[in-house]
């Protein structure tokens, strides 16, 4: 499938590529359903040997200036660069993912977020600085907290390794990532890769294999001070009850069910694009994905059976041929779950507008699905499905709409489409959510943050925010005039 050698192993330690000493688990090419190679797994010395490394790799990382620490990561970046077709080629074989998506999007985006940090590495900002009381000078320090362990998901391999990474190696922590064990393959290349570009040994290191046998370690080791978490709420949850037993700082970023609201001056034609772009980006498996469009009644049929044709349209099939729409699902189990979803929704009434089926023959697919006449308190409107399944519903009054949008225990993402600004400025405002696009659904850039608020999450990847997870803010107050505040010192 590739020109790189994963039987050298999945695990990054130190430095190294080495073989882990757990259980081998077989990984099928969810494009093909053929196996696609063996993913060795680490054990738990090996979790104990990445944190060490990570841990005597901090020493010196995190006393480099700002503009040493920047430098790597702009090597880092021209080293990327230059492997962007293997990196993009691994991500679509193991996700299933079309070619198309992973050289457009997840590798230069990629490649966009280690420039950012390199920026961003040199502006480490305080908000204090001064006289504040009287013969002092504050100033605050935002240092690096020490070893992070990083948990990721399958959906974007590379990207969540980057969003990861960057702002946590930028700001002087070092990291151990362990990527989700569907999923290694560019998160190893991303390691070996920032090695080659010059990257001390033990800045980064990766760590293969499940939750419960080599993530939960992680997260419980001694030396880890914090976790930054993607995945799913109910793993993130579980996650924070395993931080409670060290009291080590988290940072999750949770599952999504994005509301797409269509008002009735919206440009229709704009936003029925924007909804099959925005539920079917990824397979659907995107955690700011549309999934719930809510239409104003007096444009619902138009809106829904312009979106039932385009889904109609798209070409589904081989991720490999440049001119597929759209790739597979992850995997047979993952499809399934999806399949089912839909099923349940049809029983319980709603109707299939498009698509609602798997796509015959070898390989994970399943077609771009619009459903209608499903209850707000169903499973399809409340749950999220992470397919390539919009829901549309209709409603009459602006109050509605928002409260509609608001009425999942999710807060990702959410779009409001409308020429008025003043529905817009209220739909910004009043959408509980990590992000609001108007007449715009999914776009992302490393400057902007990301991240949820409910059920969706807590803390912010990319962008300055992101410091904010990932140092210590310490004020540090210097006297001019000891002798000044003597009096006030008798007086405590
Ligand atoms: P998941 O929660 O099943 O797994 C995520 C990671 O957690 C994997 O690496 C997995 O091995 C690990 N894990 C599982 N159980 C664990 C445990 N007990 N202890 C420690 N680690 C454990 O999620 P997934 O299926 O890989 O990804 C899909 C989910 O991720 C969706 O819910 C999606 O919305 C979410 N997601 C969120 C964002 C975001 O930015 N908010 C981005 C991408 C994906």
């Amino acid at each position: 499938m590739t020109t790189y050698d994963f039987s050298l192993g999945h695990q990054f330690i130190n430095g190294q590529q080495v073989r882990g000493r757990g259980p081998v688990l077989e990984r099928a090419n969810p494009a093909t359903g053929l196996k696609l190679l063996d993913v060795d797994t680490a054990d738990l010395e090996q979790v104990d040997l990445a944190v060490q490394a990570a841990a005597e790799a901090f020493k010196t990382w995190s006393k480099l200036t700002p503009g040493e620490r920047s430098d790597h990561l702009l090597a880092f970046a021209r080293e990327l660069e230059k492997r962007a077709d293997l990196i993009a080629e691994v991500e679509t074989a193991q996700t299933g993912k079309t070619i198309r998506m992973s050289t457009e999007f997840d590798v230069p985006g990629s490649i966009d977020n280690v420039n950012f940090f390199a920026g961003a590495a040199r502006n480490l900002q305080g908000l204090a600085a001064g006289d504040y009381a009287g013969n002092t000078t504050s100033m605050i320090r935002r240092e690096a907290i020490g070893v992070v362990g990083s948990i990721s998901p399958w959906n974007y391999p590379l990207q969540m390794a980057a969003w990861k990474v960057l702002p946590a190696i930028a700001a002087g922590n070092t990291i151990v990532l362990k990527p989700s064990e569907l999923t290694p393959g560019t998160s190893v290349l991303f390691a070996q890769t920032a090695k080659d570009a010059g990257l001390p040994d033990g800045v980064i290191n990766i760590v293969v294999g499940d939750g419960p046998n080599v993530g939960a370690p992680l997260v419980r080791h001694k030396q880890v001070k914090m976790t930054s978490f993607t995945g799913s709420t109910a793993v993130g949850l579980k996650i924070m009850s395993m931080a409670a037993e060290t009291g080590t700082r988290v940072h999750l970023e949770l599952g999504g069910k994005a509301p797409f609201v269509v008002f009735d001056d919206a440009d229709i034609e704009a936003a029925a694009h924007g909804a099959v772009a925005g539920s079917t980006i990824n397979s659907g498996q995107d955690c700011t994905a549309a999934t719930r469009a809510y239409v104003h009644t007096s444009v619902f049929e138009k809106f829904t059976s312009r979106v039932a044709e385009l889904m109609d349209a798209m070409v589904v099939g081989d991720p490999t041929d440049p001119d597929t729409d759209m790739g597979s699902m992850i995997s047979q189990a993952h499809l399934q779950k999806v399949s089912s979803m839909v099923e349940r929704a049809k029983e319980d009434g709603a109707r299939v507008l498009a698509g609602g089926q798997q796509v015959s023959g070898a390989g994970y697919f399943y077609r771009p699905t619009l459903i209608v006449g499903a209850t707000q308190d169903s499973e399809i409107v409340q749950q999220e499905v992470f397919g390539p399944v919009l829901v549309a519903l209709p409603f009459d009054s602006d109050e509605e709409a928002i409260e509609l949008a608001n009425d999942t225990p999710y807060g990702l993402a959410a779009s409001a489409w409308t020429k008025n600004v003043d529905r817009a400025m209220r739909a910004s405002a009043e959408i509980q959510a990590g992000c609001v696009w108007i007449n715009e659904h999914i776009l992302i850039v490393s400057d902007m943050p990301h991240g949820g608020c409910k059920a969706s999450g807590m803390g912010k990847d990319m962008s300055q925010y992101s410091f904010d997870e990932y140092t210590n803010v310490k004020h540090v107050m210097i006297s001019h005039d000891p002798a000044a505040h003597r009096q006030w010192q008798d007086t405590v």
